[in-house]
């Protein structure tokens, strides 16, 4: 096994600080830790012999409500940027490059970019496009007006005729609650979290996604899209300090921004709770053996050390 040479705790790095390294002989690598200094972004880097590296920037993107914000966000960011002013630069990439992996995905309370290639170029490549469209995304009105919602003829054939709500995330997530038990998830996360942010969809609800204006958007993406906000993480062999020089040129000119504080976990509940929630079937559907039922156990944290 041959690592890729390893910074050392304390050590000053393209304008990051090593705050940690930890070897993982489980894992085969070793975990190297490190903040920007000047913007407050954090890297960690699971170093292994491996060709295969892979780029990811997150974001942790607590979502206000239950009108999909941070999941239209994830779909307007890959829809142009400064540098690279094309409509959809994310399918551009998947036909062009050589990456093993390459998506963007929305989780209930982190936005998450990754890209992978076994071919050093091709990754810092692929990375390049992905920095820029998070940091520099055009964010156009209609972006997200076509990603999020809009108005469209019922019936494209009477185009003066009756309206009805359109748009890429809303019809995707009226798709996902017409499967019973994606509402499941959704309801046990409501009636489960109440008091924290898992209680409210991250990914939208069709019914409140007509809700969110363009202003919100453009501020929700200016609070937390920053780098004092982003998490990058890298794995593979190409060396730390190779990564970290990437990165800090693609920081220049930001300051210290918003850091979003720790998420705040549900207290405990003095006795059991039930909900209950229902979900439609077809007029002629009979509705006997129709009913899901779903039973939760607290075990304890996952957070290490808690
Ligand atoms: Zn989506």
């Amino acid at each position: 096994m041959t690592l890729p040479i390893l910074p050392k705790p304390g050590d000053a790095c393209h304008g990051f600080r090593i705050t940690a390294v930890t070897p993982l002989p489980a894992l085969r690598g070793a975990a190297v830790q490190a903040i920007h200094e000047r913007t407050g972004a954090k890297a960690f880097h699971l170093a292994a012999d491996d060709a295969e590296n892979l780029f990811s920037i997150s974001f942790p993107t607590p979502p206000p409500d239950d009108t999909g914000l941070p999941h239209i966000m994830e779909h307007s960011v890959l829809a142009g940027s400064e540098r690279f002013p094309v409509r959809e630069p994310f399918f551009e990439m998947l036909k062009m490059s050589m990456s093993t992996f390459l998506n963007a995905m929305t989780g209930p309370d982190c936005t998450y970019y990754p890209v992978a290639s076994n071919v050093r170029q091709d990754l810092f490549n692929l990375a390049d496009v992905y920095v820029d469209a998070v940091f520099h995304p055009l964010l156009a009105e209609k972006t997200f007006q076509r990603e999020g919602h809009h108005l469209a003829p019922a019936k494209p054939e009477e185009p003066a005729g009756a309206l009805t709500v359109n748009g890429i995330v809303f019809n995707e997530m009226k798709g996902a609650y017409s499967d019973p038990e994606t509402r499941l998830y959704f309801t046990w996360l409501h009636g489960l979290l109440p008091d924290t942010i898992y209680a409210r969809n991250s990914a939208g609800d069709p019914a409140a996604i007509p809700n969110l204006t363009y202003t919100t958007f453009k501020s929700f993406f200016a609070r937390y899209y920053h780098p004092s906000n982003a998490l990058f993480f890298f794995y593979g062999d190409i060396p730390t300090a190779d990564y970290l020089a990437f990165v800090n040129e693609r920081l220049a000119g930001y300051d210290r921004g918003f850091t979003v504080p720790a998420i705040v976990s549900q207290a405990p509940w003095s006795a059991p709770r039930s909900c209950e929630d229902v979900y439609p079937i077809g007029p002629d559907d009979p509705a006997t053996g129709k009913t899901y039922l779903m039973l939760h156990w607290l075990l304890g944290s996952a957070l290490n050390g808690a």
